[in-house]
C-alpha cells in the first residue's frame, strides 16, 4: 500500500534523513557484528572510539575545521553553552560583549552574567531597533577591545532570522562565539572566522544529546583550573572527549548524519538546496496578495526558520490544524509568536517545502 510521505517541519529535535534512521535501525541490536547496540557498549570501547573519532573526522571534513581548533561534543545543550563559554573565557576579563537578535541571544544575554562578575554588555538590541524584523549590521555593533569576546546568534531559529552575510571581525578585534545551533552544516561558513562555533545537535544534526564545540585551540589557555573539570573545555580537549560519559547514541546518530551529507556532495550541496528552497517559500509567501506575511526584511530572513502568519489567530490555527492531515506535520509557530514556522533543514528535501506551498494555496483558495 502506497502511503502519502510525512514531512516533519518541526524546529528540533528535527527531521532526519530517512536512510539515517534505517541504518540505525538495522544497526540497532548488532553494530557491526559486534553483537552489541551502540546504546549498551561502553564509551571506553575500541568500537566507540572509533565511531566518535571517525564522527570529528567527518564534521572536520566537512566543515573544513582548521587544525588549530579542537571539536568537542558534550552534553548539557545549547542553552549550557550560553554560561560555559563566560565560565571558561572570560576569567580576568570586565566585560562580555552581547548581541540581541531574537529570542535565543536575548535568552543567553540574560543568563550570561550569572555566576561571574563580569559586565554583560548590550552590543547591540535587534529588539529595541527592528522589533526582531531585522538585524543589526555587524558594522553598528557597539564592542569594546577589552571584551573577552563578544556572542551572537547566526540563525534565530524563533524569529526567522539569519545573517546572510557572515559577521566577520578585525583581527585585533574579541573573538567571535556563535551560536550555530539551527543552521550549522547547512551553508559554507568560513571556521577561522570564529573563536567558538557551538550548536545543539538536535536541529540540523541529530537528536538532543549532544552539543557540539569547535574552540580555537589558543582559547583554551584561558581556562582555569578553578573551573570545575565537567565544565571546563580544557579538561574534556585533555581527555580527547572522554572526560565523562559523553552522549554515545546521538554521537552516533550524528556521524551516520555527517557521512548522509558526504554522500549528498557536502556542505556546498546542501547551501545549494537550501537556498532553493527557502526562495521558492518566501516567493509563495510573498505572491499571496497579502493573504500569508512574513514580517522580516528579504535580506535577513532564514533559510532554515520560515515563520508566516494570516495575520488571524484562529486561520493560522486552522492552517496548523488542517495541514496535520495533509502530512505536513509541526507547522505550529513558537507559543509566544503564534503563525506558523516551517523548519526546512537539510534533511527538508525540496519536495516537502513544494508540498507545503501547495497546501498554502488550496488553504488559500479556500479561505481567502
Ligand atoms: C534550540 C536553540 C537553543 C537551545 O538549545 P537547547 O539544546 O535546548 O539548549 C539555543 N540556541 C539556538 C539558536 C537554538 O535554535
Amino acid at each position: 500500500m502506497m502511503t502519502a510521505p510525512i514531512y516533519n517541519f518541526s524546529a528540533g529535535p528535527a527531521v532526519l534523513p530517512e536512510s539515517v534512521l534505517r541504518t540505525a535501525q538495522s544497526e540497532m541490536f548488532d553494530y557491526n557484528g559486534t553483537g552489541f547496540s551502540v546504546m549498551t557498549m561502553s564509551h571506553r570501547s575500541d568500537v566507540f572510539a572509533s565511531i566518535l573519532y571517525h564522527a570529528e573526522q567527518d564534521l572536520r571534513q566537512l566543515m573544513g575545521i582548521p587544525d588549530n581548533y579542537k571539536v568537542l561534543f558534550l552534553q548539557g545543550g545549547a542553552s549550557a553553552q550560553f554560561n560555559q563559554v563566560v565560565m571558561n573565557f572570560a576569567g580576568g576579563f570586565r566585560r562580555v560583549d552581547s548581541v540581541v537578535t531574537g529570542n535565543w541571544s536575548k535568552i543567553a544575554h540574560s543568563q550570561m552574567g550569572k555566576l561571574s562578575d563580569c559586565t554583560i554588555h548590550l552590543a547591540a538590541d535587534g529588539g529595541r531597533d527592528y522589533a526582531y524584523t531585522d538585524l543589526p549590521p555587524v558594522e553598528s555593533w557597539d564592542i569594546g577591545r577589552d571584551s573577552a569576546f563578544v556572542h551572537f546568534v547566526i540563525n534565530e531559529t524563533v524569529h526567522g532570522l539569519q545573517y546572510g552575510e557572515v559577521p566577520k571581525l578585525g583581527a585585533d578585534m574579541p573573538p567571535l562565539v556563535c551560536d550555530m545551533s539551527s543552521e550549522i552544516l547547512s551553508r559554507r561558513i568560513n571556521v577561522a572566522d570564529f573563536g567558538v562555533i557551538y550548536a545543539g545537535a538536535q536541529k540540523n544534526i541529530g537528536p538532543s544529546g549532544a552539543t557540539i564545540v569547535i574552540i580555537r585551540e589558543d582559547l583554551l589557555d584561558r581556562c582555569s583550573d578553578r573551573i570545575p573539570d565537567v565544565w571546563n573545555y580544557r579538561s574534556h580537549v585533555q581527555k580527547q572527549g572522554m572526560y565523562n560519559t559523553p552522549a554515545t547514541y546521538p554521537i552516533y546518530i550524528a556521524g551516520l548524519v555527517f557521512r548522509w551529507l558526504q554522500s549528498q556532495g557536502g556542505v556546498r550541496q546542501m547551501e545549494t538546496v537550501n537556498t532553493l528552497k527557502a526562495k521558492t517559500l518566501y516567493e509563495a509567501i510573498d505572491s499571496s496578495g497579502g493573504f500569508y506575511r512574513n514580517p522580516v526584511r528579504p535580506d535577513a530572513r532564514s533559510k532554515m526558520n520560515v515563520i508566516f502568519s494570516t495575520g488571524n489567530a484562529d486561520l493560522d490555527e486552522r492552517f496548523a490544524q488542517e495541514s496535520t492531515t495533509r502530512g505536513l506535520q509541526l507547522l505550529r509557530g513558537y507559543k509566544s509568536l503564534g503563525g506558523m514556522r516551517a523548519s526546512i533543514y537539510n534533511a527538508m528535501p525540496l519536495q516537502g517545502v513544494e508540498a507545503l506551498i501547495d497546501f498554502m494555496a488550496e488553504f488559500q483558495r479556500r479561505y481567502g
